[in-house]
């Protein structure tokens, strides 16, 4: 160590009073921890003064870069007025302005714009929401308070998110707490529960879907999907016109759709919202990850007018949606998401996006050909690489060899920070990635793959 004056008791620190998420604390405390004291652009940098590019856009949050002066200032400007005051029985000026920006960039229809602090809370609020407004609206549709999802979803880790979530290592030890729901296979088509092959299939993968909404309906309040990419299972990308059919069964069978737009949404596919790539609209919408730019911790859940009208009525008819958080509408939070969208139209963000999704697919082509390399997805400027130990066979490398994990450490080493999902590489880099630092990131991950998977004395 360099200076272990400075970064010292931070490690002793961190070793005795932290507990970190989703993380293995017995292996933690024998590491050397990495401690990122600044960003700029597309870095972090360490307490040792080493620059990383942050591949996982500090895990899919970040937009524009780290210290974008659009976004810090627009934080000590509101800092200058309120950092915060409650959003129950007050407003404040940045949560009105950013709900009417953001009504203007969301799929029409949706109008309505509650608040919340992160993406679980942002699919709670759904979730509540949708079972209430069934009892206000249509009392006779039936008793509609459950739930279909896709197996393999992730939509966070609160309860009732877990509940319609289906990541088996996640979410196995918590299955008493968790309510009853319908779930079908989602489309992964590179390992197609049906064994069939897409486009020839034609899509069965919905019929499935369109039973259960047949059969069960009148108990259903809600499908609940991530749009396009189902980003945790492992950047599943589903084929085009798979989201417009959902939309259009859950019409026809009177069921709400709720598109978790978390890791989608803001930019990260390409469109503002990737609900927008087929021209669908949602019932509700969570969004969070993406909307401050990666600066503060802010959530909304998007209504159509229709939801939102059935919680209306006078006081004692009890249609209130009693539902609130302690930092609800976070000006703060909002000052920043508000700036964040502002860079969106000023730099362009959406079309250099698009220019640097090409750019990436012609980086990445040579890594399809890899020998470890199962399946390369990608949507806009999210990937996920399919680490297999047998191409032809497809078959899956066992967990515990945590290949991902191999590689995301290797990464480490060439300067580029990683985190898998199990099997499958997730390069997720802010979408103001320069076309130079996109190529450095795919270089170090090409030679990090290489490394570790075709070192079989390593995997022997
Ligand atoms: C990250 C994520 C969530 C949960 O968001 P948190 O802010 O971590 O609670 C929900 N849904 C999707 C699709 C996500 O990627």
């Amino acid at each position: 160590m360099n200076r272990p004056s400075k970064r010292l008791p931070l490690v002793a620190w961190d070793h005795a009073y932290l507990w970190h998420p989703f993380t293995q604390m017995q292996e933690w405390e024998q590491e050397e921890p990495l401690i990122i004291q600044k960003g700029k652009g597309s870095y972090l940098i360490d307490t040792e003064g080493r620059k990383y590019l942050d591949g996982t856009s500090s895990i899919w949050v970040n937009i524009h870069g780290h210290r974008h002066p659009r976004l810090d200032r627009a934080l000590t400007t509101q800092l200058g007025q309120i950092a915060h005051s409650t959003f129950l029985g007050l407003s404040n000026p940045p949560a009105i302005r950013l709900a009417r920006e953001l009504i203007r960039i969301a799929p029409k229809g949706l109008q309505r714009v509650f608040y919340s602090d992160n993406g679980s809370t942002a699919i709670e609020v759904a979730l509540k929401m949708a079972v209430q407004y069934w009892q206000q609206r249509q009392p006779t549709a039936g008793p509609k308070h459950s739930f279909l999802h896709l197996k393999l979803a992730y939509h966070g880790d609160t309860v009732g998110a877990v509940s319609v979530g289906n990541i088996e290592l996640f979410h196995a030890r918590f299955k008493s707490l968790l309510f009853p729901t319908l779930q079908v296979d989602p489309p992964y088509c590179y390992r197609c529960p049906l064994s069939l092959t897409y486009p020839a299939c034609r899509m069965a993968c919905i019929d499935p879907l369109e039973s259960l909404l047949q059969a069960r309906h009148r108990e259903l309040a809600g499908v609940i999907l991530e749009p396009l990419v189902q980003a945790a299972a492992g950047m599943l990308t589903a084929p085009p016109g798979y989201l417009t059919r959902v939309r259009a069964l859950c019409t026809k069978y009177n069921v709400l759709l709720i598109a978790d737009e978390v890791a989608t949404g803001f930019g990260r596919t390409g469109k503002m919202f990737a609900c927008q790539h087929e021209g669908v609209t949602p019932d509700l919408m969570a969004i969070s990850k993406g909307m401050t730019g990666g600066y503060m911790p802010l959530a909304a859940t998007l209504a159509t007018e229709d939801i939102y009208r059935a919680f209306l009525g006078r006081y004692d008819e009890w249609k209130t949606f009693f539902h609130g958080h302690s930092y609800t509408g976070n000006p703060l939070g909002c000052a920043v998401a508000l700036a964040n969208l502002e860079i969106f139209r000023r730099e362009k963000t959406l079309t250099h996006v698009r220019k640097q999704t090409t750019l990436l697919a012609r980086l990445l082509r040579p890594m399809a050909s890899l020998r470890h390399v199962g399946e390369m997805r990608q949507c806009g400027l999210m990937v996920g690489i399919e680490l297999v130990q047998d191409r032809t066979t497809r078959t899956s490398y066992p967990l515990e060899m945590r290949i991902g994990h191999r590689v995301a450490q290797a990464c480490r080493k060439g300067g580029l920070l990683m985190r898998p999902l199990g099997n499958v590489i997730a390069l997720v880099p802010p979408l103001s990635t320069s076309p130079r630092e996109l190529t450095k990131m795919v270089a170090i991950l090409h030679r990090a793959i290489v490394d570790v998977t075709e070192d079989s004395a390593s995997l022997s």
